[in-house]
């Protein structure tokens, strides 16, 4: 049984992945282009706040031309439908990304396939989708990608292993499962997906090789549901109460961190393991899309 596990640190591997893309972004410049990323916020959701700010943040410290479209929670589904369809026909603007959730009034998936696939740098529009599972190079989204990011970054071998992917949400799951099927470098494995509607998951969990923690439940996954030895990914970044902390709570993920570092070979914190990667991943698909604009 190994001792000490390796950390799998999302913040050393995404700072490795902005150094990369300073270099690309200086080529561009070279070319008079400047990767441009507009994010559009409707409403006034704290979370959505809180990540766009982020975003803002760090695609303006890399020298994107970065703008976010704060628009009100009553802003109706023409209106948003016109503004991306703006957006769509902005050669400045190289990446679109539309925060969700919506307000209720407004369909999610409508606004997604307005966006133009090629500046569809969250990698959610059925066209990119589709890219996706046939193994074609498109725009892959940003957390599933941020994983590849991470395994490709510690020599995680995948090929002929087994990996369970718990989850299978559009943004994370799905595309998670698929990614990892692929034939090619940093895929080559054997995918299990269980959901809410799998029976007695932990006769899968404790089968995977490669377990990768997606469902948003705190800390479900404790030392009976993993491998000896197993590679664990811990998506979930779930909020618990805790009053020994100043703001009241505290960031766990899906994992039971402290149960299973006894057992595990590799594994993601929370916060600091597959959370930095998101964004690292929405700035890499920005310059990429950048990059294609002049091809
Ligand atoms: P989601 O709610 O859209 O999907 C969760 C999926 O997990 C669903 O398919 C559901 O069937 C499954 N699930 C829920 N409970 C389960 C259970 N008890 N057993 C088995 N399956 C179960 O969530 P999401 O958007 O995929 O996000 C999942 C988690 O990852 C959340 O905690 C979210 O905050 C986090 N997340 C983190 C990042 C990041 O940057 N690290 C990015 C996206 C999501």
């Amino acid at each position: 049984m190994p001792n000490s596990p390796l950390i799998l640190s999302g913040k050393e591997v995404s700072l490795a992945v902005k150094a990369e893309l300073k270099g690309r972004i200086e080529a561009l410049a070279g070319k008079g282009i400047k990767p441009g990323l507009t994010a559009v916020l409707v409403g006034e959701d704290p979370a959505s706040q809180v990540y766009v700010r982020s975003k803002e943040r760090q695609s303006a410290k890399l020298g994107f031309n970065s703008n976010v479209l704060r628009l009100d929670a009553s802003t109706s589904q023409d209106e948003l439908l016109k503004i991306v369809e703006g957006l769509n026909k902005d050669p400045e603007v190289h990446g679109i990304l539309v925060q969700l959730p919506l307000p209720r009034h407004i369909d999610d998936q409508l606004i997604i396939e307005t966006i133009d696939p090629e500046k569809d740098v969250d990698g959610f529009h059925p066209v990119s989708v589709g890219k996706l599972v046939l193994g074609l190079d498109g725009f892959v989204s940003c957390t599933p990608a941020g994983i590849l990011e991470i395994m490709k970054h510690y020599n995680i071998e995948t090929e002929g292993k087994h990996v369970v992917v718990v989850g299978r949400s559009n943004i994370v799951g799905k595309p998670m499962a698929n990614l990892m099927i692929q034939k090619r470098d940093l895929a080559n494995a054997t995918v299990t997906l269980v959901h809410t509607r799998t029976p007695d998951m932990g006769v899968h969990t404790r089968q995977a090789d490669i377990l990768i923690a997606a469902a948003g439940v705190p800390e479900f996954i404790g030392d009976d549901m993993v491998k000896d030895g197993a590679v664990v990914i811990d998506v979930g970044i779930n909020r618990v109460d805790d009053a020994t902390r100043e703001k009241g709570y505290r960031l766990t993920g899906d994992v039971n961190y402290e149960a299973v570092l006894g057992k595990v070979s590799a594994i993601t914190p929370v916060p600091g393991g597959v959370g930095p990667m998101t964004i690292a991943m929405l700035l890499s698909n920005t310059v990429k899309s950048a990059e294609n604009s002049i091809k």
